[in-house]
């Protein structure tokens, strides 16, 4: 066992032990620490729980995050590979998933962007009809933004400025939008970089400094701008109490006394997940489980439990109404433009080209070239070898008529100072469901794996509004090679998996989010969205979770029998 682990076990006994006979190494198990996880973790510490919360990724500060995308081993996350970054990519079939792998989750990478979906995601789905949503939610969505620090976007830079440009010359300039943030920006007129005592927490928070719009969110920031979690919820929760283990990777989960149902409360193993030969196994007690490692993280876990005999009662459901959002990644490469375009922050502004159909300018920062790689020549069509054909000969005529431009635009130096991402996503509802299963190409292990209809890699009005964006620049439109090759759109949003729904015969989770069939065990993170929000979902993710921990008692008055409601039809 680890010097951490252990240290921190020896003062949760000397603490079990002032608490009379209480013999669980915690109260509460929190298994990931991004946005439900950390609201879980600072809710049940304020209620006076013990709480320990497990992370598999490292803890980032200013000073060890990467420079630029370049420093591949402190940016991605594949730690048998040697890399120990931040920054997950899972493969799938159906869609190439991006996901955080840290202390915080999601939101050392996140764009920082926290919008709230429309009043309707609560008519939908199996979450409908189990509460009185539209009337709940607003509180928790208040509490949310505030703990969050969410601000309207002031730092405009020069690809802010040039979408709303397009989006005028198109004649929907009146759609342009500042987007909502979770950044700590200076006042209006004032330099960024400055520090300041604790700005959102009446003093409990730690000192922050203001963002210098420098685009590098989904980097890191160096600066202490983001709101990431491990500045607020996370920062909170370990004052209260809660004991964060870094680098800790849950793999089982399972009733302690041979009481099936988790009454008697609950093992916890784990291992070193950045070790690669001395694994460290730890083993923890504690009387109920929040699982919280995010939509894929949650459905991997449950599955190998669910498989292995620790958790045998998971409904059946696990996997199903699978989300990964519309979306696709387009961009205009400007080579020659006066301006850098890598400023102001990760997001700044959006656009409705239609009814459905959103469009927000993304940037990284200055020298973070390595997605350049992945970026090619605009290319229109349906997908398969037609498009690939199309593409070809696209980069072909391109290098036949301006060899020198072609090729600058195609190597990845100098990328981010001149390349804005246009992220098109469109709020059309369409699910997949994840299975866990030995893949063909594989048939040693089981793996998660994708089925069902496959979501659009082609918008044709995002490409059109991608050739406009790139005229006002002079600069080429561009496409992801990965969506031309493989027909695989890459999305950061995947939400769904453990639904909250009616009954086990739906879902995995009741509108409490506990779990079917199992005491004291809870899911808070993005695998019980049940319907598509249209909106990046972290403020939602964020909001579900306070709800979920607003049910929770204070510890001095829990009877440790908290199980889910199951909702007959006829009272439905
Ligand atoms: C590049 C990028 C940009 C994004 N930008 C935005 C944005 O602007 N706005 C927005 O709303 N959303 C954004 N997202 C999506 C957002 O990050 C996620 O929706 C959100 O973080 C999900 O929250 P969560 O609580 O479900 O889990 P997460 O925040 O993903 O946290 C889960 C945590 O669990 C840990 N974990 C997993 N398995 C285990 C295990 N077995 N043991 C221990 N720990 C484990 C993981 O390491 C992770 O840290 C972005 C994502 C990416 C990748
Ligand atoms: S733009 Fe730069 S300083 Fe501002 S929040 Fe993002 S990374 Fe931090």
């Amino acid at each position: 066992m680890n010097r951490t682990i252990a240290r921190n076990l020896e003062r949760s006994d000397e603490e079990s032990m002032s608490r009379g006979n209480d013999h669980f190494d915690f109260d509460f198990i929190v298994i990931g620490s991004g946005f439900g996880g950390s609201v879980s973790a600072h809710r049940l510490a304020e209620k006076g729980y013990r709480v320990a919360v497990m992370e598999m990724g490292r803890r980032w500060t200013p000073d060890n995050l990467p420079r630029t995308s370049w420093s591949i081993r402190r940016w991605i996350w594949r730690p048998n590979l040697g890399l120990r970054g931040f920054f997950n990519l899972r493969f799938f079939k159906h869609a190439t998933i991006f996901h955080g792998c840290a202390v915080g989750g999601g939101s050392i990478t996140f764009a920082s962007t926290l919008l709230a979906p429309p009043e309707k995601v609560w008519g939908a789905g199996s979450w409908s009809r189990l509460a009185d949503w539209k009337s709940e939610m607003p509180a928790h969505y208040e509490t949310a933004a505030r703990m969050l620090g969410v601000t309207e976007n002031r730092i405009l830079g020069p690809a802010d400025h040039l979408l709303k440009k397009a989006a005028e010359a198109e004649g929907i300039g009146h759609t342009f939008y500042c987007t909502k943030v979770g950044i700590f920006e200076p006042a209006e007129g004032e330099q960024g970089n400055q520090t300041f005592p604790d700005p959102f927490f009446g003093g409990e928070g730690p000192a922050r400094t203001t963002c210098i719009g420098c685009g590098g969110c989904m980097m890191g920031c160096r600066y202490g701008a983001k709101n990431t979690l491990d500045l607020g919820y996370l920062y909170l929760a370990e004052k209260h109490g809660a004991r964060v283990l870094p680098e800790t990777r849950v793999i089982d989960v399972k009733p302690l006394g041979g009481v099936s149902d988790g009454s008697a409360g609950y093992e916890v193993d784990t291992i070193k997940s950045t070790a690669l030969i001395r694994r460290q196994p730890g083993r923890f007690t504690c009387r109920g489980v929040i699982f919280s490692a995010s939509s894929l993280g949650t459905m991997e876990l449950l599955f190998k439990l669910r498989e292995k005999g620790s958790l045998p009662a998971i409904s059946s459901q696990l996997g199903q109404h699978v989300r990964t959002n519309s979306e696709s990644l387009i961009g205009a490469r400007t080579p020659g433009y006066s301006e850098d375009v890598s400023q102001g922050v990760a997001i700044g502004s959006g656009i409705y080209i239609d009814e459905h159909t959103h469009i927000e300018a993304v940037r990284y920062p200055r020298g973070s070239d390595a997605m350049g790689v992945l970026t090619t020549i605009l290319t229109n069509g349906r997908p398969g070898p037609q498009r690939i054909a199309l593409w070809l000969r696209n980069v072909i005529v391109s290098l036949l008529r301006h060899p020198f431009k072609t090729v600058r635009v195609l190597q990845p130096l100098g990328w981010a100072r001149e390349f804005v991402v246009l992220l098109c996503m469109q709020a059309l509802d369409g699910e997949i469901e994840m299975r866990w299963q030995r893949p063909w190409f594989w048939p040693f292990r089981k793996f998660l794996v994708s089925r069902g209809e496959k979501v659009p890699t082609y918008i044709p009005q995002a490409n059109e509004f991608a050739q406009k964006y790139a005229q006002l620049t002079g600069g080429f439109p561009m496409s992801m090679l990965p969506e031309i090759l493989f027909d695989v759109p890459g999305t950061a949003h995947c939400i769904g998996g453990c639904v909250i729904a009616d009954s086990s015969s739906h879902g995995v989770v009741d509108s409490h989010h506990r779990v079917f069939n199992y005491k004291n065990m809870y899911i808070c993170d993005g695998s019980v969205v049940a319907t598509n929000l249209g909106v990046n979902p972290s403020l939602t993710i964020t909001a579900l979770a306070e709800r979920a921990m607003s049910f929770i008692p204070p510890a001095a008055e829990t009877e440790w029998n908290d199980s889910a409601t199951v909702v007959s039809h006829s009272s439905g």
